[in-house]
């Protein structure tokens, strides 16, 4: 198509509330709207940039031997019911009701669905099957952030493994594992598989394909060393040991007014910096207040807290249900001598003495404080952030910390999803057992979104040819020059020949404008065809990665852009 005929809105500035630079160039070039907060529509590059992405992802499904499915978005309560989420997804889930009063979810996942469906296989010897789909996914997010990175209404290719025994499972988690790093390269995304909680939801193995980039907000531990990498919800570190300072015969309280922190008791006289002091936390563990205890420079993870505890809903305590149970107000809370309570330390503060910590009286710390001696009983867990300067869990070297975009997720579910749908099958020996489930996501505009974070330059995005909205642009310099566009209408009708998703810039603009909107869109190549070039017979090709430009005979020209375009479309590494 003509230029001149598509609708391509750039944008001379950014949206003024963008930070995230995809949120920035996608709006920028044209590729995304917003409708509202957290619904964006996808304009007409934006759309081929997800089909394409959409295209690999089929692919690397289908060649592991995955059915393609539709699902409805609108779902009954009563399935969600069975399974306990419609409680559990709490107001992340979009709800109505229908003309007669009936509940309806938007769908925000589709284990529930798909098991129903499951519900239908009678034999073993029907399993195993990988279905899936590419569809709309709902989820009223709190905070959408960063264009579409974050949004409530997306597009999921959710699939779903069912198997007989575990080592089915292995194989099917397996499989996706080698499709989703084939899916990422192909759309030119290096991924970082990390190990994550498994969450609330039941189920062993679930591991994340990580993009490292700033506009994420995931924080993974790495190893260089040794290649350890986890989610920081879930990772383990081991901590530098830290020396004791000397300890007392007992716990000896001190007066601390003004002081509510561990920066401040670490800066007062008589203090002790934050590794020897311990940091009293008031948490309800469903609905049973329950103290959490975290080295004084450590944070907690909340996430590991409840993978551990196993609790389905962790939350802070309020003022007032800490002024209950401890008789004083954060800042000055301790667990030593505190019975009655699950009190719930972190591993870091095994062996420690001479700690400082809150004496449960408001202005007043302790002093000489021996954990295992002083705290009654607790219950001794990993429930402290890895942070960088930790070493690795593994192979002792530094480990590092930093932000990534989660664009992928595979996790093993396990019979919790069968059981409840009735998703049962006759083993060899006619007994009757739960499908053994698995649950694989992607989403597509946040991989679309991924790609402009990692390749863009201070031009706009450069997308790969295998994602890229279209492969060429011939500029024509002076349209209003015959020859100049003659010779570039030429070119344009010999490309499309060849297959190549070509455009044919012919508006009337200076060519500055049109220069610049190319390589905002990030278009893989251009071809720019104008009358002083032409006078030498010469047209300049122009590669937007590395910005790489050379002249060639215009005869040559589209067997040189062909050539250049197949290679790279062939392109499938990993394969
Ligand atoms: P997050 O931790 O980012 O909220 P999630 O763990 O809720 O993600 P899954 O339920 O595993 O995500 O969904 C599978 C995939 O769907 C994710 O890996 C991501 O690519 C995509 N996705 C999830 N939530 C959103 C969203 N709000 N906006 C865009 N894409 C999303
Ligand atoms: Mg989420």
């Amino acid at each position: 198509m003509r230029w001149s005929q598509l609708f391509i809105p750039t944008l001379r500035d950014d949206p003024a509330d963008a930070e995230a630079v995809s949120h920035k160039l996608l709006v920028r070039a044209g590729f995304v709207r917003q409708l509202m907060a957290g619904v964006y529509s996808l304009l007409p590059l934006g759309f081929r940039v997800c089909q394409k992405i959409e295209k690999i992802t089929r692919e690397e499904m289908n060649r592991i031997g995955a059915q393609e499915f539709l699902l409805p978005s609108i779902h009954p309560a009563d399935l969600w019911q069975r399974s306990g989420r419609w409680e559990a997804m709490g107001e992340e889930m979009f709800r109505l009701t229908d003309r007669k009063g009936a509940d309806i979810g938007l769908g925000m996942t589709c284990e529930e669905v798909f098991a129903s469906l499951a519900a239908e296989l009678r034999s073993y010897k029907q399993l195993p099957q990988i279905w899936y789909q590419i569809q709309k996914k709902y989820r009223d997010e709190p905070r959408p952030k960063s264009g579409v990175l974050r949004v409530r209404e997306f597009t999921m290719k959710d699939s779903y493994s069912l198997d007989i025994a575990p080592e089915g499972l292995d194989a099917a988690f397996q499989r996706h594992f080698e499709a989703y790093r084939r899916i990422f390269s192909r759309c030119g995304l290096e991924t970082l598989a990390v190990e994550a909680s498994s969450g609330a939801m039941g189920g062993s193995e679930s591991v994340e394909f990580m993009i490292a980039s700033n506009a994420g907000e995931d924080w993974v531990v790495s190893c260089a060393a040794c290649g350890y990498a986890a989610n920081v919800q879930k990772a383990r570190s081991q901590v530098v040991p830290v020396e004791n300072r000397p300890g007392l015969d007992a716990p000896e309280a001190f007066a601390t007014p003004g002081v509510h922190t561990i920066e401040q008791l670490a800066a007062f006289e008589g203090g002790a910096p934050a590794e020897h002091q311990i940091k009293t936390l008031v948490v309800v563990l469903d609905g049973e207040v329950a103290l959490v205890l975290v080295r004084g420079d450590h944070s907690l993870s909340e996430q590991k807290l409840q993978d551990a505890t196993g609790a389905a809903e962790v939350r802070h305590a309020s003022d007032k249900e800490i002024q209950d149970s401890l008789g004083a107000s954060a800042g000055s809370l301790g667990a030593a001598g505190v019975t009655g309570r699950r009190i719930l330390a972190d591993l870091a503060l095994r062996g420690r003495s001479g700690m400082l910590t809150g004496a449960n009286r408001d202005g007043f710390h302790l002093r000489g404080v021996d954990v295992e001696r002083d705290i009654p009983n607790p219950e001794w867990l990993d429930l402290r952030e890895a942070q960088a300067g930790d070493a690795c869990p593994l192979c002792d070297a530094p480990i590092e910390v930093h932000k990534t975009i989660e664009v992928g997720h595979i996790f093993k579910l396990g019979t919790r999803y069968s059981e409840m749908l009735g998703a049962l099958v006759q083993d060899e020996s006619g007994k009757s057992r739960p499908i053994i489930m698995g649950s694989y996501g992607i989403g597509i505009e946040r991989t679309m979104a991924a790609v402009v974070e990692r390749r863009h330059d201070e031009a706009g995005m450069i997308w790969p040819v295998s994602v890229a909205p279209f492969e060429v642009v011939i500029t024509v310099v002076k349209p209003k020059d015959a020859a100049a566009s003659d010779a570039g209408g030429a070119l344009y009708d010999a490309l499309l020949a060849e297959g190549i998703e070509v455009r044919l810039d012919d508006r009337d603009e200076r060519p500055g404008v049109k220069f610049n909107d190319a390589d905002l869109i990030g278009i893989p190549y251009r071809i720019t065809v104008g009358p002083k070039g032409l006078a030498e017979g010469m047209v300049e090709i122009v590669e937007r990665r590395g910005r790489k430009s050379r002249n060639v005979a215009v005869e040559k020209a589209a067997a040189t852009i062909t050539e250049a375009i197949l290679e790279e479309r062939a392109f499938s590494p990993g394969i």
